[in-house]
């Protein structure tokens, strides 16, 4: 099929919500988009065992069986799916140019009128034992996703940035007592959030303290902290654990292609998906320091198919 039509319309790299939803739109509008899945097919919530805030599930799903459910609606209106990593890109300046992304061998090129990026993003480990064995069984990365697992139990986050601060002040209305584990001696967050912090009553704050040990055999059961200012080990017991160390976007292979802020995330113009390239969108996490979630990741994936259907037509 691909060899029948050298230049595509719609190339899609990512296969999470945004990617998928990219897909869904495009192909609807008869943009036969070509896929590629990535190395982490279907994305970030494969790695979660259930998701309840995605609209539309009101026992919830598991976030597996989401993403295969979304695949299965791409290739319902004829996705080209290939299960390959894009290992280079190469974006055109022109309005109307033609767009050059390579698979892992680099003699195998597609070309295409029109990209969307939906790469995503990568959490970043604290890099401890039994820390992703607990990913979903304890061990969160969103407390909006997972914070309701935890209502009235007492938690902790490890962070001292603004999403650390963000993630306790969302969690200390849920849950009983919040843990903030914070390496230094003090927060890098903004002055308004740890004034925020700081009036919270159920919110205790351990700074110079590191996590030592996950606890726990088959989930989540407890964390063992370590002060490095008096030298005093402690156990706290928790029923979750939320780590707020940072967020990756997926942007390494646009480096040199496309503007980026000073994070890595990929700058779009403001309420749409349109990159400084003509012709090269970017939905989902990629784009996305602030909310990250499915939902929006998928709101963004269709924006990005709107936004490409009206370019070509512009072309
Ligand atoms: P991602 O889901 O990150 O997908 C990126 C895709 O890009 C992957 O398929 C990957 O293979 C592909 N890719 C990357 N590089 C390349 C390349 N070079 N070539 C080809 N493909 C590439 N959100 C919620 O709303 N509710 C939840 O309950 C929830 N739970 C979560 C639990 C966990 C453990 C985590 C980590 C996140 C959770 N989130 C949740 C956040 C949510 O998963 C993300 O916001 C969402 O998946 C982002 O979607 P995306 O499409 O932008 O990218």
């Amino acid at each position: 099929m691909l060899k029948n039509k050298k230049i595509m319309d719609c190339v899609i790299i990512g296969s999470g919500p945004a990617g998928y939803t990219a897909a869904i739109y495009a192909a609807r509008a008869d943009l036969h988009p070509v896929l590629f899945v990535g190395l982490q097919p279907g994305g970030q919530l494969t790695s979660t065992t259930k998701v309840d805030n995605y609209p539309g599930f009101p026992a919830g799903i598991s976030g597996n069986e989401l993403m295969e459910n979304c695949q299965k609606q791409a290739e319902r209106f004829n996705t080209i799916i290939i299960h390959k990593p894009i290992t280079k890109v190469y974006f055109s300046d022109q309005k109307g140019g033609i767009h050059r992304v390579y698979m892992e061998d680099k003699e195998n090129i597609i070309e295409s009128k029109g990209i969307i990026i939906a790469t995503g993003s990568s959490p970043k480990f604290l890099g401890m034992d039994k820390e992703k064995k607990f990913l979903g069984f304890g061990v969160s990365f969103c407390a909006t996703c997972d914070g309701f697992f935890h209502k009235g139990k007492d938690v902790a986050v490890i962070g001292g940035g603004d999403t650390a601060l963000e993630e306790a002040s969302y969690l200390s209305k849920i849950c009983r007592n919040v843990y903030l584990v914070v390496r230094k001696n003090y927060f890098r967050a903004s002055k308004a959030l740890q004034y925020r912090i700081s009036k919270i009553n159920n919110v205790n704050i351990f700074f110079c303290s590191q996590i030592t040990k996950i606890m726990g055999d088959n989930f989540l059961e407890g964390i063992q902290i370590f002060n490095t200012k008096n030298k005093i080990s402690q156990t706290i017991l928790i029923s979750g654990l939320f780590i707020a160390i940072g967020h990756s976007p997926n942007t390494k292979l646009f480096q040199n292609q496309l503007n980026l802020d000073e994070r890595g995330y990929i700058v779009v113009e403001k309420g749409s998906t349109i990159t400084n390239k003509p012709g090269v969108f970017a939905a989902g996490d990629v784009q996305d320091p602030t909310y990250r979630q499915a939902i929006t990741s998928a709101g963004t994936g269709c924006m990005a198919a709107l936004d490409l259907e009206k370019y070509l037509c512009l072309c």
